[in-house]
């Protein structure tokens, strides 16, 4: 079957507006992805039929609202799967996924003189917990060099990973360059010492297929809203024997088994994560984005935004004057550029009066910048609903800002 883009984005009410009298072009989904009339109406449906908490309530709504969260768990687990339904803990994010890995396993495995590994093309989420994790610690935070296409070098990698590493934690897809990491591989280089890796999947889970245990990563964490799920419901992934090893990580409601002022036992998991009533509505609605994303299918939807990618490549290739920061031979949806004389916000703001929703800025990546010698740079990104005109949309725009600062 022929994927359908026209069909798709009728699935997505907010595309048929139009910005400053022209039509929307939304070219920012790396930063978050627009929901299909699914989502929303699932939202809607939650909170007119069932709201109610879950887990403590013997009445039916309550009983409904548990199931429905209980069901949408078992939808990521198989997403990405995952081999129980005890390794998939609902989080904020991808961010509240990371801290708190870094503060129940790295507080517990992490002393001082060990060492943390990263790359240099992490999004901030993942820096800055390690950061903290080895101040607290006094232990040292080691960062893999990529080279001039923003890919990783391996053999450095390969000479960071030592007796002192502790625990490695890599991006799948880089959010400002697009690069794909090899995790595969890297994983496996990790645990040939004995060292746990996390994965972060925020920019990997909606645009390929992950399967976390071919990867064999000992953690995972994505956000929902990047797969075209509501804000602020993510997802933690961890190996249930090293979660079950794990202490809790906030205490309070739900997380407990039972509670004394002399003790406390906690919850089995997932729950020992989960404190406090989470984001139900969220949760069934991640539910909701994942058999959305599973109707199209995860590998078309990867080939359609491929295809794109190329065409856009070539494209903006033309636009004199731009460099396309990121230039990997492995990449997903992303085209960062700058341009020769004219700031980034200035493209942006540009591209906004024609109708083209782009990002500039840093990205939270500060030192992707730092290494490619820039501010910032300004970002398209692809989604299932993007289409060859919209990179033509794109384009044109630049044309226009080539006229105004020329
Ligand atoms: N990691 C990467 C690669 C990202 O692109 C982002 C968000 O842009 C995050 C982590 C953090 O995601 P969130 O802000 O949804 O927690």
């Amino acid at each position: 079957m022929t994927y359908d883009v026209q069909r798709v984005r009728e699935d997505f009410p907010i595309l048929r507006q139009t910005v400053h009298g022209r039509p929307l072009v939304y070219l920012d989904n790396a930063a978050t992805a627009q929901k299909p009339q699914s989502v929303i109406d699932t939202l809607v449906r939650y909170y007119t039929e069932e709201n109610a908490n879950i887990h403590r309530g013997v009445h039916l709504l309550s009983q409904r609202a548990t199931q429905e969260y209980e069901d949408a768990r078992a939808k990521v687990q198989r997403f990405l799967n995952a081999a129980s339904t005890e390794e998939i803990v609902f989080v904020r994010g991808a961010t509240e996924g990371i801290n708190l890995v870094a503060q129940t396993y790295g507080r517990r495995h992490v002393g001082p003189g060990d060492e943390v590994v990263i790359s240099a093309m992490e999004h901030h989420s993942n820096i800055v917990p390690w950061q903290m994790l080895c101040e607290e610690k006094g232990a040292r935070l080691r960062v893999v060099p990529i080279n001039d296409d923003g890919e990783i070098l391996l053999d450095e990698y390969e000479k960071l990973l030592g007796p002192k590493t502790k625990f490695v934690s890599l991006v799948h897809v880089s959010n400002a360059l697009g690069t794909i990491n090899p995790v595969g591989e890297m994983i496996e280089m990790a645990h040939r010492r004995g060292v746990p890796v996390l994965v972060d999947g925020a920019q990997s889970v909606p645009h390929l297929g992950v399967d976390v245990r071919a990867l064999d990563c000992d953690f995972f964490v994505f956000s929902g809203h990047k797969l075209y799920g509501p804000t602020g419901i993510g997802v933690l992934y961890g190996k249930r024997a090293l979660l079950k090893a794990m202490p809790p990580w906030q205490g309070g409601g739900d997380m407990i088994s039972s509670v004394t002022f002399e003790k406390t036992t906690y919850n089995t998991l997932p729950y020992k994560f989960e404190a406090g009533t989470p984001n139900i509505a969220g949760g069934i609605g991640l539910g909701a984005a994942i058999d959305y994303v599973n109707g199209l299918g995860v590998d078309a939807i990867a080939a359609h935004e491929h295809e794109l990618l190329e065409y856009g490549t070539r494209e903006l290739s033309k636009v004199p004057g731009l460099r396309l920061i990121g230039t990997a031979r492995h990449k997903a949806g992303v085209l960062s550029f700058v341009l020769e004389g004219v700031h980034p916000h200035d493209i942006g703001t540009i591209l906004d009066e024609e109708g083209v929703a782009i990002r500039t800025g840093h990205h939270c990546v500060q030192p992707v910048m730092q290494r490619f010698g820039i501010p910032a740079t300004a970002r398209a990104s692809l989604g299932c609903y993007n289409t060859r005109e919209e990179i033509d949309a794109l384009t044109r725009a630049l044309d226009r800002v080539a006229e105004v600062f020329g």
